[in-house]
């Protein structure tokens, strides 16, 4: 008979292939067995009886600011709101710390940073930016996940747009070294234009600033980066998309057989332009929150399964720079990792029937097949890395800013009720978040893509 370092007994498996009942048993780190009424004695066992077991969730894109803004954020802070979310691993943007990671010095010290105090697993994106296109090879010796690039205005002075010789150079170069690229995609001449143009006429207001991101932005921008993959081979992510006619747009490329992804975020799911004039700056992002009809439109994509996956871009910033009365001087960014999954059930699976299993991939599953985490991560399956959360889907809350794990204790969905509650989240088979606490701590590793 087995001795296991743990089973958790009589809990709801939810994975992209189906729901099912059974006990699920670790060792290692691993799962090793997943059965009904599995044999075998463990070392420590879970009664799940009532909860749905999720694949951990695997965020692909937050701001931890660290190292050079911890202020903001940093490991500490953002990895304990992921674990009580339910997130067991994240991908960091590149842009935020300073140094940005750019080349192998900077990727060395934000791995350090995180080494030391991440309490769940992490891989790191690499910047492309004007310049360090020399700089691609060694990213990708050191394990990025891809290559991040910002097609407009980034908004830190250290990570600039790229121009489109840039971006067409550089997606050429990831092709060759089987990387992704992911963009921000905006038009840049479009969005600064309509700024500048506002600004100069005083017109800067939470609409004003709205206006000047129209949806259009976004859509040229998108077809330009699809274009670039197509003409180099690049594999293409776009990031944050905020329509549903920019994720028409993707799928159609798909269909073409252009290896391109995207994602799309809890914030053009559950807010709208009229959620940021009442909310203000903690409701401020770019691509913006849009309207109601919009939203409208993306939800319909994300019931069909033409979403990919759904990110958090957490992207978090002090109070203090969130008070101009100027909306364009004010950061943008919003703070929701920690709300990730339980926004999606409860604005996805409780009000319009998105399927649990559905949910298991757009934030797992399928997230880990995209950036080649498979095996290990991304799966309720034998041999995948024990990466678990446990939620009651029979409790929910309004969410307080007492809640938030955040440095800064703010987000757009306090106030909110919120189902489904996250009971225990564990990494590799250690329990990180138990009760409403975290109870680990720092033992996050990095993660290395198998996909060269
Ligand atoms: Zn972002």
């Amino acid at each position: 008979m087995s001795l296991y370092d743990l089973i958790i007994r009589n809990g709801t498996l939810v994975t992209q292939a189906g729901i099912s009942r059974a006990d699920l048993a670790v060792a290692d780190e691993h799962i090793v067995a997943i059965a009904p009424a599995l044999e075998g004695t463990s070392k420590q066992e879970i009664d799940a009886a009532g909860l749905h077991i999720f694949p951990g969730v695997i965020d692909a894109h937050v701001h931890f600011n660290e190292p050079g803004r911890s202020d903001w954020e940093g490991f500490a802070t953002g990895t304990r709101a992921l674990a009580a979310g339910g997130t067991t691993t994240f991908f960091d943007m590149p842009l935020n710390a300073h140094p940005p990671t750019i080349d192998a010095a900077s990727f060395d010290l934000k791995l350090a940073a995180a080494q030391a105090v991440s309490l769940v697993d992490f891989a790191f994106w690499g910047g492309l930016v004007p310049g360090n296109l020399e700089q691609l090879d060694e990213l990708a010796e050191r394990g990025v996940v891809g290559y991040k690039a910002f097609m407009s205005n980034s908004g830190i002075d250290d990570f600039p747009a790229v121009d489109d010789l840039t971006l067409y150079e550089g997606m050429a170069r990831a092709a060759r070294l089987g990387k992704i690229v992911a963009v921000h995609a905006e038009n840049e001449q479009i969005t600064s234009g309509l700024a500048r143009r506002a600004i100069a006429e005083g017109r800067t207001g939470i609409r004003d600033y709205l206006a000047s991101r129209p949806v259009v932005a976004e859509l040229e921008a998108i077809e330009r980066a699809i274009l670039f993959a197509s003409e180099t081979g690049c594999a293409l992510h776009i990031v944050h998309v905020s329509s549903g006619r920019g994720i028409r747009l993707v799928k159609a490329a798909r269909e073409r057989g252009i290896d391109v992804s995207c994602e799309t975020c809890p914030h053009y799911l559950v807010l709208t332009d009229e959620d940021v004039e009442e909310l203000g700056a903690v409701a401020k992002c770019a691509p913006p929150l849009r309207s109601v009809t919009e939203q409208e439109e993306l939800w319909q994509e994300v019931l069909a399964g033409n979403v990919p996956m759904v990110a958090s871009d957490h992207s978090p910033a002090p109070a203090s720079m969130k008070t101009d009365a100027n909306f364009f001087k004010v950061w943008g960014g919003i703070s929701g990792c920690q709300s990730l999954l339980q926004l999606l059930l409860t604005y996805g699976y409780k009000k319009r029937w998105l399927p649990l299993t559905m949910i298991a991939a757009i934030t797992a599953e399928y997230v880990a097949r995209r950036f080649g985490l498979l095996p290990g991560k991304g799966g309720l399956a034998v041999g995948a890395d024990a990466d678990v959360v446990l939620v009651d889907l029979e409790q929910s809350g309004v969410l307080q800013a007492e809640d938030l794990f955040y440095r800064h204790p703010h987000s757009p969905y306090v106030g909110r009720m919120l189902h489904g509650r996250v009971v225990r989240t564990m990494v590799r088979g250690r329990t990180v978040f138990w009760a409403g606490k975290v109870v680990a701590e720092a033992g996050g590793r990095l993660v290395r893509p198998f996909r060269q």
